[in-house]
């Protein structure tokens, strides 16, 4: 993805309000982010636990900024994620809720998905799929993957 600025960043957000958007703070780590292995950029407010934030580029070069809340539910360890879809999964998944944008989200409606505990979902699709059959093509299999959760998160962002 495009290399994000603290600015891009916070104007990205639809379903956070002013206070909640200048209330985040970045991950630790933001100046070294790699960007050109990241397709969206997921995080823990290192302050406050509970929220979370990811920034979601569109397949029309927009930005999606989603905050999210944890309901208290345990991390599940045996989950697929259904941004990167991973069936083999190295971390564990969390039931993650987004307040959707604008009237609905003020009427209380939410939406719900099982994602990567921490946003791994970059480096997951970046693994190398399993070698199915003899001539299988790993290399157009990855790219494959990381295409597919460029397309999930985007829709989930866009549902939202
Ligand atoms: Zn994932």
């Amino acid at each position: 993805m495009i290399p994000l600025t603290d600015t891009t960043v916070r104007a990205s957000f639809i379903n956070a309000s002013r206070k909640e958007v200048a209330d985040l703070t970045l991950p630790a780590d933001f100046e070294a982010i790699e960007w050109d292995r990241l397709d969206l950029l997921g995080w823990r407010d290192p302050k406050l636990g509970r929220r979370s934030y990811a920034v979601i580029p569109t397949l029309e070069g927009g930005l999606l900024g989603l905050l999210f809340r944890h309901p208290g539910s345990r991390p599940r360890t045996r989950a697929q994620c259904s941004w990167c879809n991973d069936a083999t999964l190295p971390n564990d998944v969390v039931l993650y809720n987004a307040k959707r944008s604008g009237k609905a989200g003020k009427n209380g409606d939410t939406l719900s998905s099982l994602i990567c505990e921490d946003f791994q979902c970059s480096a997951n699709a970046r693994r190398p799929p399993k070698t199915w059959y003899e001539g299988f093509d790993v290399e157009e299999a990855r790219q494959v993957q990381i295409a597919e959760l460029q397309l999930r998160s985007a829709a989930f962002a866009t549902q939202v």
